[in-house]
């Protein structure tokens, strides 16, 4: 049941021993880095002054924007010759910001992700397909070394390609399968148009959803329209991706691995930490990670520490499903995308107005995006096909950003609705399923 029980199960008063420990190599660490050794000397802080856990307020907290402006290098704290793997956050083709990792850094997540699908049952005998996408994106390459690391037969299929997807799931017989919630939905619309019914005619019996926010009706749609068990998983590239918390059996809460991340909820306002139960936004240290430490990374995702334990055993606190962030980041298809790039890519085509209104919408199982944009009344002679033109144009562009095709609508000049205040760009109309 347990992949490592002296460490999942480790007594509290040891664990934090051992994450104070930590704490302060942490820090050590990372003021090897140009980034932190400024900090930590600004803020005249060392390692030593970590007495308590509690201390480690006094760190500054570090933003996904401190991380573009020392991009690509200042945060390692190793040489360059000592990394073996680059990583980003998915969603811009721009400059993502991208995460470096030691040979020992890549084992320690493999770990971590082993840990995880053990715990949920997968095993040596399992088949696993793994249809997320492989490259720079964490998803699919974190999951298939974890799997081959517990020994499962794992089966690399990437994202995408529904239809293969369902013949490689038939034709080897996949017991556990690692996908986006929104496409569990929409693959399950493609199993029926091929006259199947994936309650009978697969064999999975596990899969593992994340990398976007989905409630726990989505759940219990997917699951029983699969007739399989769905496990929340929760990551982000930052903190390596996947395997930062993870659902146990009891599928209530995901315990978040406080041997390798110490966590802390704070007041998105205020900054100061809450207790926990109450809701704040999630901070994460990595506590092991040699090759680019990151203290106290403010992830901008919503949520709450459970309070008191999980009946698995596992002593690890469990926080709640990811419920928004507290900053504009829309997810869509998995795809990570903010308004200013959509704003930035539509500002230099010329003909483009001043307002734009981004709309999120589901059409049965699929999400779209909507761009409304206002033309600019001076450019235009009244063509149709000069409208045709740069429609197709921001449709491109954007498409190449940030890796989703809108459906564009051009409207006229002073027709989206004005606010007095924070301008008003995106409607999330997803309803849950
Ligand atoms: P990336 O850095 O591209 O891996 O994206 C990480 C972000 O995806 C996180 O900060 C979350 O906002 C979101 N995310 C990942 N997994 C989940 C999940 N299980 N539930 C909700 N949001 C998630
Ligand atoms: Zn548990």
């Amino acid at each position: 049941m347990y992949w490592e029980e002296n460490i999942e199960k480790m007594d509290r008063s040891a664990l934090n021993a051992m994450q104070l420990d930590s704490v302060r190599k942490a820090v050590k660490n990372a003021g090897k880095s140009v980034y932190y050794k400024k900090k930590l000397l600004d803020g005249g802080i060392q390692p030593n002054d970590i007495r308590t856990l509690d201390d480690i307020k006094r760190l500054p907290l570090t933003t996904k924007d401190d991380l573009r402006d020392y991009w690509p290098y200042g945060f390692l704290a190793v040489p360059k010759d000592d990394l073996i793997r680059m990583h980003s956050s998915s969603g811009t083709t721009g400059r993502a910001t991208v995460i470096f990792h030691t040979a020992s850094d890549i084992a320690a997540w493999t770990n971590l992700l082993a840990r995880c699908m053990y715990m949920t049952g997968m095993r040596r005998s399992d088949v696993f397909q793994n249809m997320m996408t492989y490259g720079l994106f964490t998803g699919g390459l974190g999951f298939h070394y974890g799997a081959e690391k517990i020994g499962a037969l794992v089966i690399p299929a990437g994202a995408g390609n529904s239809k293969r997807q369902i013949q490689l799931m038939m034709d080897f017989d996949t017991t556990v399968i690692h996908i986006i919630p929104s496409y569990a939905l929409h693959l399950s619309a493609v199993f029926e148009e091929m006259n199947l019914n994936p309650r009978e005619d697969i064999k999975v019996r596990t899969a593992y959803i994340g990398a976007e926010p989905h409630s726990e009706k989505m759940r219990r749609k997917i699951e029983d329209l699969y007739g399989f068990k769905a496990y929340n998983s929760y990551g982000l590239s930052e903190m390596n991706g996947p395997g930062v918390a993870f659902e146990c059996p009891e599928q209530n809460g995901l315990h978040i691995w406080e041997d390798h991340y110490f966590v802390e909820i704070i007041d998105p306002v205020t900054l100061e930490p809450l207790p926990d139960g109450e809701e704040g936004e999630l901070v994460l240290t990595t506590l092991q990670r040699e090759g680019m430490p990151i203290l106290r990374y403010r992830t901008k995702d919503l949520t709450k520490i459970l309070k008191g334990s999980c009946p698995c055993g596992r002593t690890h606190r469990r926080i709640e499903r990811i419920k928004g962030r507290s900053d504009d980041m829309m997810i869509l298809k998995g795809v990570n995308i903010f308004p200013i790039q959509v704003e930035k890519k539509l500002m230099d085509i010329p003909g483009v107005g001043t307002q734009y209104l981004i709309i999120l919408e589901r059409e049965g199982y699929n999400d779209h995006m909507i761009l409304k944009v206002e033309v600019d009344r001076n450019y235009f002679l009244g063509d149709m096909k000069q409208l045709e033109t740069l429609r197709r144009r921001i449709i491109d562009e954007l498409k190449s950003e940030i890796l989703i095709t809108p459906r564009v609508d051009l409207v006229e000049q002073n027709s989206l609705p004005k606010s007095e205040g924070k301008a008003l760009r995106v409607i999330d109309n997803r309803k849950d399923i």
